[in-house]
């Protein structure tokens, strides 16, 4: 059992999807055309893949489920008003009774929180094309920004396994996780799928020269944050299915391309409270993709009022609501102990007191609050 518990617990919870407006807007678009899935939503085909909404990349059985049910659990059509079953995958209760026991009810949209899609800890890697290039470092400290930034502000983590088995040596099952690779400016945009892909082993998280602004970094690490939050499992706000009663869509403006970065998530989400105009997974009114618009100098949406609408560069509060409902914040171990960090966040972002968090943690561990001494391995970005 060595060595299986937290990366079983990976395996067991994780998720994909990619990234901002503002990384299509500067690079024109390769040979791409459009597909409508019989269920009426449009996707992108671009070389190999099938991306939703601009930069979310659609695996195998996402896209058979999207294509069938709609959705992209391929489960049918639950809404928000439904129960939701779904068992919580670290807390192994219903997450319906977990949100009410917290009393947490706004978050931002993102998929269906089923166990099979979520993350424990976040296994990645650096790819290839990452660690031979003489820009390698530049590009590990904006990735390292972007990591610890989530890291700080929520209960997400992240496992650097970078040179370590890709399948389980004692189960023989692929680990699935996330292979970070530079993409350069002859792709489209950076992107990521959606949540832990539902066929394990590696699913990639691309970045383009727009997510590596000049240095120094400061807060333009954005769209690393946005396609690791999609790789978590969060999608974009203005899919949301109410998003009409706060966004007023320019469709005379948009291209079909444009058009498809707007389809609404009707079912299979999970979202509640009000449009959140700062969320990191918010597009700008504006871009200056002519692949997008035929006016650059017109919005493609704006707020109800015409005002224009400029997405958030860090998580806001909201955006860590969502992530903290799905999330504990466990430390890598070697043993089957679910060790908690320090701080951990409620539904609400409110820090657990010390006696919570020793509560919480006995209750993950048979009622043992002590970890086993001697248990954590390295984990360094
Ligand atoms: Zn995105």
């Amino acid at each position: 059992m060595k060595r299986t518990s937290i990366l079983l617990l990976a395996s067991l919870l994780v998720f994909s999807c990619s990234k901002n407006p503002e990384i299509d807007t500067e690079i024109k678009s390769e040979n791409s055309e459009f597909v409508t899935l019989k269920s009426g939503i449009i996707v992108e085909k671009r070389g190999d893949e099938y991306i939703l909404g601009g930069d979310m990349i659609l695996s195998p059985m996402q896209l058979k489920a999207l294509d069938e049910k709609g959705n992209l659990s391929g489960e049918d059509g639950k809404t928000k008003d439904s129960p939701d079953t779904t068992i919580h995958p670290v807390f192994n209760i219903p997450v319906a009774a977990v949100e009410k026991k917290e009393g947490t009810l706004p978050r931002n949209l993102g998929m269906n929180a089923d166990p099979y899609r979520l993350w424990a800890m976040v296994r990645f890697t650096y790819g290839p094309s990452i660690l031979n290039h003489p820009n390698k470092d530049y590009f590990i400290n904006g990735i390292k920004l972007a990591l610890n930034h989530i890291q700080d502000n929520t209960n997400v983590r992240f496992y650097n396994a970078t040179g370590q088995p890709t399948v389980d040596p004692t189960w023989g099952f692929a680990y699935p996780y996330i292979e970070i690779n530079y993409v350069g400016n002859l792709s489209a945009s950076s992107s990521s799928h959606i949540g832990r892909r539902p066929e394990g082993g590696k699913q990639e998280l691309k970045l383009a020269d727009f997510a590596f602004p000049n240095p120094p970094f400061d807060n333009d690490y954005s769209t690393i944050v946005h396609e690791l939050c999609h790789a978590i499992g969060m999608m974009h706000e203005q899919n949301r299915p109410d998003r009409d009663q706060y966004v007023s869509i320019k469709t005379n403006n948009l291209t079909t391309k444009g058009l498809a970065q707007f389809t609404k998530v009707t079912t299979n989400y999970s979202y509640f409270g009000a449009y959140d105009f700062s969320s990191i997974m918010g597009y700008d009114s504006y871009t200056s993709s002519t692949d997008h618009v035929n006016n650059t100098s017109l919005p493609m949406y704006t707020k109800l009022n015409g005002d224009p609408i400029v997405s958030g560069t860090l998580l806001s509060g909201l955006d860590r609501i969502w992530l903290n409902n799905y999330h504990l914040p466990y430390i890598a171990r070697s043993d089957v102990y679910r060790e908690l960090a320090d701080v951990v966040y409620d539904g609400n972002n409110n820090i657990l007191t010390p006696s919570q968090r020793l509560q919480l943690q006995a209750q993950l561990n048979n009622g043992n609050s002590t970890p086993p001494a001697g248990g954590r391995i390295p984990n360094d970005f």
